[in-house]
Formats: C-alpha cells, structure tokens, sequence
C-alpha cells in the first residue's frame, strides 16, 4: 500500500503516520525528516536547504525530487510507504508521477488531515519533538511523562527553528498557495479522502483506519 499524506504544517500528519506506518508494515517517508538529517550532517544538500526551512519557505523543487528519486530504490520502501510533506507542490507530483511510472509503482490513496487556520500557530509552538527517534509531543494534549524528555529513549526534546510563529504563519501561507492545489490534483484521479484533523489522536486514527480498511476490503 502507498499513501500519500497531506494537510497544513502542524495537522498532526507526523504523529498518525507513525501509527499507521507501524501498523501495516510500511515505510515513513518524511522529506522534513530527510532534509533536517542532511543539515544536522552538513551535508551539501542540508546547507542548500537550511536557509528555505528556517524561512518557512520550499525547498527548491530540484533539490526534492533529486532526494526522492534516491530515497524510493532503497530496500526499505519496497513493502509500501506512507509519503509524509511530499509532494508539497504540483510540479513535484508531476515529477513522483513520472518516477512511479518508471518504476511500475502506483499511489494507492492521499489521504488529506483537515485542520483549521486558527489551531495551527497553537499547536505548532507548542510542538516537541525527540531528535532520536522523531515522536512528536504537545505540551497540553500529548506530554511526555517526563518534562522535556522522550518516553521511549529518554533524549531531550526540542523546538523546531522552524516553529516560531512568524515562521509557522508563513508555512501556513505558503501550504495553501503551493501545496493545496495538488489536492484538486489528486481528486481528479478520485485518490483523494478527506479526514477531520479536530479531536482526541485516538479518534482522528480510528477515522483513518475505517478508510484504510474499507481500502483494502474493496482491493
Ligand atoms: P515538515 O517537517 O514536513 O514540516 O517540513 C519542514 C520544512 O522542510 C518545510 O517547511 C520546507 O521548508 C521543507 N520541506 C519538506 N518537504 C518539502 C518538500 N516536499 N518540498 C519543499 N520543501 C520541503
């Protein structure tokens, strides 16, 4: 099974994509992770793209897709993924058409997490996230047991550069000018499912597995 997954910075897309990926045995593609990866190597790549991420701006769509195509052919993609912050815009999922074509692959469902305008500044500041193994908290709705720390590793939790909320307010913008027109994208080859993103994670996850299941029933 492919998915992509969809919806504005701080929809919560990272938390249920670990799950489902855990789930059914698939593999989490985070093109956010991969490029924070590169700059906390140094990588070539990692100091093209450090400046764009911490202006709340796309990375160029070359420097994506060049990832991508590298990423797709590793081993660990073979058994299906979920693609978490990609494609963000309409030349980038003209670019995964073509790479899927070539690899005689398919997307199977985008499932878009709806959340709105007024929610996203709240969560986003409120965010942690482990640098070890990438699980997601909120100060209020999802706390660590133990302040500042991870629950599975113990490392200490940190704030994203990129969720101050200048940076956020531009990453909202810049989700509904680049990345929502790729949604009309999909529904016209009927891939789309729309999910409310308001609510208890339990909740919101059991919406997304009555989708899957009914997926792979009708397969
Ligand atoms: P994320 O972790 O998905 O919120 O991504 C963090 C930042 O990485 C974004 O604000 C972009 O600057 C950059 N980024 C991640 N994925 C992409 C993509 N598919 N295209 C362009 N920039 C991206």
């Amino acid at each position: 099974m492919n998915l992509i997954f969809l919806g504005p910075p701080g929809a919560g897309k990272g938390t249920q994509a670990q799950r489902i990926c855990w789930e059914y045995s698939i593999t989490q593609l985070s093109t956010g992770d991969l490029l924070r990866a590169h700059i906390s190597k140094g990588t070539n790549l990692g100091k093209e793209a450090e400046s764009f991420i911490n202006a709340g701006n796309l990375v160029p769509d070359e420097l994506i897709i060049a990832l991508i195509k590298e990423e797709l052919l590793l081993p660990q993609y073979k058994n299906g993924y979920l693609l978490d912050g990609f494609p963000r815009t309409v030349p980038q999922a003209i670019a995964l058409d073509k790479l899927l074509d070539e690899l005689k692959q398919s997307i199977d469902l985008v499932l878009v997490l709806e959340v709105p305008d007024e929610d996203i500044v709240e969560r986003l500041t409120a965010r942690r996230t482990c640098p070890t193994c990438g699980k997601v908290y909120h100060l209020v709705f999802n706390p660590p047991l133990s302040e500042g720390k991870c629950d599975l590793d113990g490392s200490d939790l940190f704030l994203r550069k990129d969720d101050n909320e200048e940076t956020v307010t531009k990453r909202l913008k810049v989700y509904k000018e680049q990345t929502m027109p790729i949604i009309k994208y999909y529904q016209e080859k009927n891939l789309v499912q729309s999910i409310n993103g308001v609510g208890r994670l339990e909740q919101i996850y059991k919406n997304i597995k009555s989708i899957l299941k009914s997926f792979i029933k009708e397969k």
